[in-house]
């Protein structure tokens, strides 16, 4: 293991994608570090549950990211804490900055996944935090026995507002278009649930209040028509779950785009910058999952490591 800050491989994100890039090339040899600025695990570790990563059941999202840095480390990779502040390529490799510290590595791996879209509607940035979140998980506790509102039509919206309905008293969803973006089987576990309603071709338009959440305008997007509901303060919430985010910034001028704002890559996970890969949610993909996070990881980690032999050589 490497004493210095020079490293084969630098890893920039501790998701799924980082942890499962970082356990195949520890395997392989490569000096590697995974840079991670928050929890081990990325988005999942707000994740309540995960259900759907082959042969793991009944695993928190916590729990799991953990379970995969603790893996990656045992075969030998390491882990740093601090956020990457720039990434550069030079003749002699990459120069990793972060708040806190400087690395070089012959070879690094993009794995920084993707934040929480804003819903964009008026008064949406005032009440962050006083009534408008993006996480469930997170600030669910505080709406316990009141009544929130999910913004949203796709699997994240869902599994806030099942999540929710254990703890708030009535959970609405509010679907822009009168059909969910979630798969039919997501959908119809809403059923099961007696406090959670659905409001279709709604939007949200603006929230208003002196300290928190008194008053939501919302319009009817099938005849354009506006009404507003008031409320007391402090008794409702809104969970916006509208999408993702690529977090791009690093890598703006290091590669290109594809239409969802990811980072294009080949089937390698190559960018067009040699010896830059990028795996997991900030790849511009059609699934953004756990599994296929893990299993861009693994092949961006094994492409990472044919060219650091190339160069080497
Ligand atoms: P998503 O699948 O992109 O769905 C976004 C939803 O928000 C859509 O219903 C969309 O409506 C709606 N929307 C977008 N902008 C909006 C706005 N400004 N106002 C109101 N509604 C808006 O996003 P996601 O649910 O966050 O999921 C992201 C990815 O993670 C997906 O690939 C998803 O399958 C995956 N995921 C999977 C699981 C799971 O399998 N358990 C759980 C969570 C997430 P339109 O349909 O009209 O565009």
């Amino acid at each position: 293991m490497s004493t210095t800050n020079q490293h084969d491989l630098v890893i920039i994100g501790g998701g799924p994608a980082g942890y499962s890039a970082a356990l195949y090339a520890a395997r392989a040899s490569l000096d590697t570090l995974v840079v991670e600025q928050g929890m081990p695990g990325g988005q999942i570790a707000t994740s309540d549950m995960i259900d759907n990563y082959p042969g793991i059941s009944l695993c928190s999202g916590s729990e799991l990211g953990q379970k995969m840095q603790a893996h990656a480390e045992s075969a030998g990779a390491q882990s740093a804490y601090g956020s990457v502040q720039s990434l550069v390529r030079h003749e002699g490799g990459f120069t990793i900055k972060t708040d806190l510290d400087s690395f070089e590595a012959k070879s690094v791996i993009v794995a920084t996944g993707a934040t929480p879209r804003p819903g964009n509607f008026s008064g949406e940035e005032t009440f962050r935090g006083r009534g408008v979140s993006y996480c469930a998980t997170c600030d669910g506790m505080f709406y316990r026995g009141k009544r929130v509102f999910i913004i949203g039509g796709g699997n994240s919206a869902v599994e806030e507002a099942l999540y929710l309905s254990n703890l708030a008293d009535r959970v609405e969803i509010i679907v822009r278009r009168d059909v969910f973006r979630a798969p039919r089987g997501m959908v119809d576990r809403l059923a099961m649930k007696p406090n959670i309603t659905i409001r279709y071709q709604t939007s949200i338009t603006e929230v208003s209040g002196a300290t928190f959440i008194g008053a939501i305008t919302f319009r009817d997007n099938a005849t354009g028509e506006m009404h507003v509901e008031s409320y007391d303060e402090g008794s409702v919430g809104i969970f916006v779950a509208v999408g993702q985010d690529p977090a791009t910034r690093l890598v703006a001028d290091l590669v290109e785009f594809g239409p969802d704002g990811g980072v294009l890559t080949d089937e390698h996970m190559g960018t067009k910058t040699p010896g830059l890969y990028c795996a997991g949610d900030v790849r511009s993909k059609s699934l953004r999952q756990v599994v296929t996070a893990a299993a861009d990881g693994a092949i961006a980690a094994t492409a990472a490591y044919q060219y650091i032999e190339s160069i080497s050589a």
